[in-house]
């Protein structure tokens, strides 16, 4: 069984810790890799990293690398936005030689009147607020818009990961915004999976979401299982990790919920490419 975590965050963005002892509290719950992915730098957000601290980041967990190379093998990742409407978040433009592999996620899904982003993730009033202001309180069109701009993301930049995937139902306590049976739903899924899997991303199964916000909140859903299963679309498991409890937080379960739904296989980053591996 390999254990890797490919979603940490660190005191650089909105993590509570430093690199390095994310990276040894990994060595200690028996991690084989660790990659260290803080939000890539957004003006103004201070959940993300400051556009002056990317270089020493990068020399960071250079240094981290080293010194650690004889009990996990770590590597240089980022949590990259991409934006409905300026794509890849445009700050990291020339860095991406830096890293050794990205994760891409959506997090914007508008603009609020300050000309500000609302994010998918906010608290239920910024959402509910964001949905009237940009989508005319049409709950459905939020949610389709979301996945679109997800689709794109994949076509347009091809992350290693595919973030959170289904973040957007983190607002959706009792279905209040939409009703995930509905046909129109599984179907916007199903298109958003083909399409990861013809590009080749990796789904994460993010254990994250249920530490900070509840167990409603473990991405991808259940049944979205299913169809990765019978699809064939790549996975990992991955902590979304902001604080060291956070590293292998729920891994265990994870790992029984996959193995019954007859998934065990994930797939682990060898520093170029993303191998299949039992687990
Ligand atoms: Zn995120
Ligand atoms: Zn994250």
């Amino acid at each position: 069984m390999i254990k890797t975590n490919y979603h940490a965050h660190c005191t650089y963005c909105d993590g509570k810790n430093t690199i390095e002892d994310m990276v040894l509290r990994a060595v200690e719950a028996g991690f084989e890799h660790i990659g260290i992915s803080s939000h890539a730098p957004i003006e103004e957000e201070h959940w993300t990293m400051d556009e002056k601290m990317l270089e020493e980041y990068f020399n960071e967990i250079e240094e981290i690398k080293l010194k650690h190379k004889d009990k996990i093998k770590v590597y240089t990742g980022m949590e990259i936005d991409y934006f409905f409407d300026r794509g890849l978040n445009p700050v990291m433009k020339n860095h991406m030689e830096r890293l050794d592999y990205f994760i891409g996620s959506v997090h914007a899904l508008g603009k609020t009147d300050e000309d500000r982003y609302w994010f998918v993730d906010d608290a239920f009033e910024g959402v509910e607020e964001g949905i009237k202001t940009t989508f005319h309180g049409d709950g459905r069109r939020a949610v389709e818009t979301y996945y679109e701009i997800m689709s794109k993301m994949v076509k347009e930049s091809n992350p290693d990961i595919v973030g959170h995937m289904d973040i957007i139902k983190k607002n959706n306590k009792n279905s209040i915004l939409f009703n995930e049976e509905d046909q129109w739903y599984v179907d916007v899924v199903k298109g958003f999976l083909s399409i990861v899997k013809e590009y080749g991303s990796v789904i994460e199964i993010n254990t994250g979401g249920i530490r900070r916000y509840g167990a409603d909140c473990f991405y991808p859903s259940h049944w979205i299982l299913d169809l990765i299963k019978d699809m064939d679309v790549k996975i990992t498991v991955n902590g979304d990790s902001h604080d060291l409890e956070g590293m292998d937080f729920y891994y265990g379960e994870t790992r029984d919920l996959l193995i019954s739904k007859g998934i065990d296989h994930i797939y682990a980053f060898d520093g170029k490419e993303w191998i299949k591996t039992k687990f």
